[in-house]
């Protein structure tokens, strides 16, 4: 058996889970050497992500800004910044830490979707150092879309991880024992059938498809942290999973008694190897789904005095409907200024929530209980407002779907209208079922491929609640929805 060198390159501040997965691919015996350059210095990426970024329509200081796409890919490509980007980091490839001790066997790229121009530099550059290295792609939004191929076609990138990245440990096991070989002329040859999750160029073309599967933290592996002074900082990401199955949804399985084991052991872990106290940020969590055991989380937490800090988190609306006062005692007893809460109102129609799938227990939300939902957001932010209690505000997400009609769009609009007023950010997205969720398979001839052309006359869409018309929201529908 040959030893494996990898790189694993995160450009936009994906290092945090490239350590996770360098962990587990050692932990599965796949690597034997990785390096991770540090990639979370500016270089210009954040700026060229700003020209590529997608999904939501923000709502910024009384303004809602059309950011679903500024830009097509291929505009990007040739525009100045990213020219100018490229040259720096040719000309600087070793001094800005791109290249390790070892010659890399294989590199490795996250990318989230801002990222995906600059993982089109790199992939150029590694080239011209390592023409004979294969480079592979993968992140949290790697699926089977246009937008992904036309990267990957563009690119001297050689493949992509669809989905989880379990399967990526299969596929370096493969290759380091040879029965998946590389060239620069050919592409991938050998063993490459039955790799689930795995888009692979051999002579030119896509080979390979399906989805990996969901990677979950296990006993042995470890979790990087960042090591100061005198306190060690670890972000811990949701350990909560949520019981409303809603048809879009794909929320993590991982139940919290599981989740909190693990992460108390890697806590302690921690602090016995570095005799510092361990601060933790717990990100994009739904502490509220169960209340009382995650208190109790918490409160074990802060007896072992590991302090933390609840930096985003979910609020379902059926939870300020079904315990408004303990959600309040919670907000209070836990939170800080600093968190970031994020409700999912998604719709405020019946027969939309029911179409959409919009859950609570299992069963479509009725309008009763759109109605108590929508009155317990108000008063949440009424109290959050006279308690001054996050400084960046509340947001409340909605969802677009194919089946808003006039009627439907207006009560947004007021909705909209009164949450702002109240101080609210609002943000609202195109209904984009995730891959294998029961909705996609519903609904598929309703959700549009990628159009460009689309994307980009949205790009220059400025609004205000006031001003937002039924009109412009069926326009921007329609990028969605054929
Ligand atoms: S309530 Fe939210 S997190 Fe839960 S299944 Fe529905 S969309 Fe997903």
């Amino acid at each position: 058996m040959k030893d494996l060198a990898v790189y694993m390159i995160g450009p936009e501040h994906r290092t945090f889970s490239l350590g996770v997965l360098k962990h587990m691919l050692e932990y599965e015996d796949c690597i034997d050497y990785a390096y991770i350059p540090n990639t979370n210095e500016s270089l210009g990426f954040d700026r060229i992500a700003e020209e590529y970024t997608r999904h939501a329509i923000k709502h910024y200081r009384k303004r809602f800004t059309g950011s679903i796409l500024s830009k097509p890919l291929d505009a990007v490509f040739e525009h100045e910044l990213y020219k100018r980007t490229k040259e720096t980091i040719e000309d600087n490839f070793y001094e800005l830490g791109f290249i390790g001790d070892v010659e890399p066997d294989i590199i490795i790229m996250s990318l989230s979707t801002p990222s995906y121009p600059v993982g089109r530099i790199l992939a150029d550059v590694y080239k011209e150092y390592f023409p004979d290295t294969p480079i592979i792609a993968g992140g949290p939004f790697f699926k089977d879309d246009e937008e992904i191929e036309r990267l990957v076609d563009s690119s001297k990138i050689d493949g992509y991880c669809i989905g989880h990245a379990s399967s990526l440990s299969r596929f370096l096991q493969r290759y380091r024992n040879k029965e998946i070989r590389y060239s620069a002329k050919q592409g991938f040859s050998g063993d490459v059938d039955g790799l689930s999750g795995f888009r692979l160029k051999v002579d030119s073309k896509i080979v390979g498809d399906g989805r990996g599967k969901l990677t979950i933290l296990k006993d042995g592996m470890e979790v990087p942290y960042t090591k100061y002074d005198n306190i060690v900082h670890m972000n811990i990401f949701g350990i909560s999973s949520c019981p409303h199955h809603c048809s879009y949804c794909s929320t993590n399985k991982q139940k919290v008694s599981n989740g909190e084991r693990i992460w108390r052991k890697k806590i302690k872990e921690a602090y016995e190897k570095e005799h510092m106290p361990v601060y933790i940020s717990i990100l994009d969590d739904n502490p509220l789904m169960y209340i009382k055991k995650y208190t109790k989380l918490l409160e074990r937490l802060r007896k072992d005095r590991v302090e933390f800090l609840l930096a985003s988190m979910f609020v379902d609306p059926f939870n300020l409907v079904n315990n408004y006062n303990d959600v309040l005692a919670f907000l209070s007893g836990y939170c800080s200024q600093d968190s970031k809460i994020f409700i999912g109102r998604e719709t405020h129609d019946e027969m939309i929530a029911y179409k959409m799938g919009r859950n609570c227990f299992g069963r479509h939300r009725d309008q009763k209980i759109l109605d108590e939902e929508y009155q317990r957001i108000k008063d949440l932010i009424n109290y959050a407002n006279t308690k001054h209690m996050f400084d960046s505000g509340i947001v409340v997400a909605y969802i677009l779907t194919p089946w808003e009609n006039k009627r439907t769009i207006s009560k947004s609009l007021e909705e909209w209208k009164e949450l702002t007023d109240l101080g609210a950010h609002i943000v609202f997205y195109g209904l984009t079922p995730g891959f294998s969720t029961r909705l996609r398979k519903m609904h598929r001839e309703l959700i549009r491929d990628v159009n460009p052309a689309l994307y980009y006359r949205i790009g220059s869409f400025v609004s205000t609640p006031d001003n937002l018309s039924y009109d412009m929201l069926k326009d921007v529908g329609r990028v969605f929805f054929r």
